[in-house]
């Protein structure tokens, strides 16, 4: 697909394109719905992008790190509840390389299931020895494909360093995501086509694309926030246009749209969910938009059995 074509999508709706999109995904990946857990382990970063209510200069947030038992005690219960992946995901520069490698080994070899990195960038001897602790996949959005935009929200940082980590990450190994923000301020219709490309480019493993939410802590505090329509409409296109990606239905879209919100993106072509397993305390630090919704197993399991799609979940016992 080139960009026209791409710009001749996001010109419909997102019910006009969800039954491509939702043909597409069914014949390359079928009607099995990937659900990961997420274990937002520490709130602490190092990072000012503009956008979030996790960047250092935000003082009005308790910042928290989970222990390894903690963490690990997450991670088995969203195992024992029958998730595929579980994903670790902190602000940047949190985690101490060889602390959170004993995190992973000990879910990879106790509970048998892959893990999923989302720490931010890092050295290539973090992501190295990592990687021999038993990380398979490493998620790091670009979060847009428009340069100049990129590093107005990224005060010192670069869209280039941000490609070559993930370029990196897939050198070592890793399967990689990537993905983007919709309704940033600033960001056009044109720029979201590029961010596709971008996906399309890099064959990348996994994309996360949901809308942009204001945080009252940040300098992006009186823009509005991303419409879930819109962010609906993208989904649809980035599933006809990258039929193999894996691609989430994000916690941004079901806060957009509370009610709906993961139900219509597996109906646009969406293939995972990523429901929580941070403790709740913990959770309501992890402020990196206002209102975020909390998307439990059940909600989850709620959308997948609503969408008319496949989980291997478990069900709950009957009383
Ligand atoms: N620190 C790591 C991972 C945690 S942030 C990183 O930045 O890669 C995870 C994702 O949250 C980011 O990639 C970004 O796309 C998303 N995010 C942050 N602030 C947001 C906001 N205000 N609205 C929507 N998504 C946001
Ligand atoms: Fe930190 Fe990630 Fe938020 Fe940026 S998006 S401030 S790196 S947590």
């Amino acid at each position: 697909m080139d960009k026209p074509d791409i710009l001749a999508l996001l010109a419909k709706t997102w019910q006009e394109l969800a039954p491509m999109a939702l043909a597409t995904l069914l014949k390359s990946k079928g009607a099995y719905v990937n659900v990961r857990g997420l274990i937002e382990f520490s709130n602490i970063c190092q990072r000012n992008c503009l956008y979030c209510g996790l960047r250092k200069q935000n003082k009005k947030i308790n910042r928290y790190c989970l222990t390894q038992d903690e963490i690990f005690k997450a991670a088995r219960d969203a195992a024992s509840l029958g998730v595929d992946t579980i994903v670790l995901q902190s602000g940047e520069g949190a985690a101490d390389a060889a602390w959170l490698a004993e995190v992973v080994s000990a879910i990879v070899a106790d509970l048998k299931l892959p893990v999923t990195l989302s720490v931010g960038e890092r050295s290539r001897a973090d992501y190295e020895l990592w990687r021999k602790a038993g990380a398979s996949r490493y998620l790091i959005k670009h979060e847009t494909a428009d340069p100049k935009l990129y590093a107005r929200l990224h005060p010192g940082h670069s869209l280039k360093e941000r490609i070559d980590a993930l370029l990196l990450l897939r050198e070592l190994g890793y399967e990689i995501g990537s993905g983007f923000m919709i309704g940033l301020p600033w960001q056009s219709l044109s720029s979201l086509a590029d961010d596709i490309l971008l996906l399309a480019n890099l064959k990348i493993d996994m994309a996360g694309a949901g809308p942009f939410i204001a945080q009252a802590q940040t300098p992006l505090a009186a823009f509005p926030s991303g419409r879930a329509g819109l962010a609906l409409r993208v989904l649809a296109t980035m599933r006809i246009a990258l039929p193999w990606a894996n691609l989430p239905a994000t916690t941004a879209l079901a806060t957009a749209d509370p009610i709906s919100g993961q139900k219509n993106g597996l109906l646009a072509g969406a293939n995972v969910l990523m429901p929580t397993f941070t403790p709740p305390k913990q959770a309501a630090s992890y402020t990196i938009y206002d209102h975020k919704n909390r998307v439990s197993l059940d909600n989850a399991a709620q959308a997948i059995a609503a969408a008319g799609r496949t989980h291997k979940l478990n069900q709950p016992e009957q009383v």
